[in-house]
């Protein structure tokens, strides 16, 4: 029997990444996250639209950042690091220490003085990051690790890292695949906007095209490959209010929001990220804490699918441009739900009702039972 399991974005999407065959892939054989029609929710709001999630939660460490991480730490073992650096508002931070961990070397974490939900800073600490929490914010961090790492022996694997978005970039080729062609429109988070641009990427490779997106090529797409798709789709990029230099048009200087891992305000690839918006024909929406934490909530209650307040901004925005007639009818549209709800059980316990305790009896367990039924 032949031994074919799956083993992770490198090995499946090798042509398309800079990797050779000598490249020792670091992987924990992330990506081929499922792809989940909803099928409740639009039936319950009246949504003429196709909805699929792309449930980036089901990585190895819970979110999306596994995708860029085994290419960033494939290339820094490739290279001879020791150890790498990151800022991060809680998911950065628990994939660098994985893949640290699986490859065997060290990896230091700059996180805010509170502000990271409980399970990201679990997994930091768990897979042995030296954890160095900092009296400031992400955007605070973001300068930091870049400082340290032009002068110390370390390598940077924030989404300033080319490779992060390599890796990345293989989300599109992944729903192109479950649909048989890019979707009509794309919507996710943007928080320091490199997964915005690694979308974007992703699908102007699918499609023969090249991008403006592009950090490592500089437009002259180096990873060509052979067509994958006919078109490309339109991306929507959700911030929260209090985090939104995109609706503003300037970076934001104390951002704040309940989806701490968007609560960025001086966002890394700001420019590849307003390329991805007017190239694709997209645009950037914002949403209100309490919108992200309603539709984390409907989301939950109404599909069976937990993910992170970050990602619910996604069906909040739905929600909002969808009656405001921005989707067409009859359209395919995919969300990246980003990161796992049980990153964040502080969150998601503080606005659902506390479990009802009686006493271990029958009756009055059956009374309760009654009432609900
Ligand atoms: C990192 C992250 C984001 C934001 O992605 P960017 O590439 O920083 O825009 C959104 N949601 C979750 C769960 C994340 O971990």
């Amino acid at each position: 029997m032949s031994n074919s399991h799956y083993t992770g974005l490198i090995n499946k999407y090798r042509e398309r990444l800079p990797v050779s065959d000598s490249t020792r892939v670091i992987s924990l054989n992330e990506g081929n996250t499922p792809m989940i029609e909803l099928k409740n929710l639009p039936a319950q709001l009246g949504w003429k639209q196709q909805i699929f999630c792309k449930f980036e939660g089901l990585n190895p460490t819970g979110s999306f950042k596994d995708r860029g991480m085994t290419m960033a730490v494939t290339k820094a073992v490739e290279a001879g690091a020791k150890a790498i650096i990151c800022a991060s508002t809680g998911n950065t931070s628990a994939a660098a220490a994985a893949y640290a961990a699986r490859a065997g070397i060290k990896s230091f974490v700059l996180i805010p003085d509170g502000k990271i939900a409980l399970g990201k800073l679990s997994q930091a600490m768990m897979h042995g990051a030296t954890v160095i929490q900092i009296r400031g914010n992400f955007d605070d961090g973001m300068r930091l690790v870049q400082e340290l790492s032009s002068s110390m022996p370390l390598n940077l694997v924030n989404s300033i890292n080319p490779y992060r978005l390599q890796g990345q970039k293989t989300i599109s080729f992944e729903v192109i695949e479950a649909l048989g062609d890019a979707p009509d429109y794309h919507v996710m988070p943007v928080g320091n906007a490199g997964n915005i641009s690694a979308h974007w990427i992703g699908y102007s490779e699918a499609a023969g095209k090249p991008c403006g997106s592009c950090n490592l090529c500089d437009g002259t797409c180096a990873y060509p490959g052979s067509k994958l798709s006919t078109k490309r789709p339109k991306l929507v990029g959700y911030q929260a209010s209090g985090a939104a230099p995109f609706l503003r048009e300037s970076m934001v200087d104390q951002p704040e929001t309940v989806a701490t891992a968007i609560r960025i305000g001086h966002p890394v690839s700001w420019d590849l990220a307003w390329a991805a918006q007017k190239e694709s024909g997209g645009w950037f929406e914002e949403c209100s804490d309490d919108e992200i934490l309603s539709a984390q909530k409907l989301l939950a209650k109404c599909e069976g699918i937990f993910c992170e307040p970050a990602s619910a901004i996604t069906i909040a925005g739905l929600c909002k441009d969808i009656a405001e007639g921005r989707f067409k009818e009859n359209s395919k549209i995919v969300c990246t739900l980003t990161g796992h709800g049980l990153k964040d059980p502080d969150t998601a316990i503080a606005q659902s009702d506390a479990p009802v305790l009686v006493n271990a009896e029958r009756d009055e367990i059956g009374a309760i039972i009654s009432q609900h039924l």
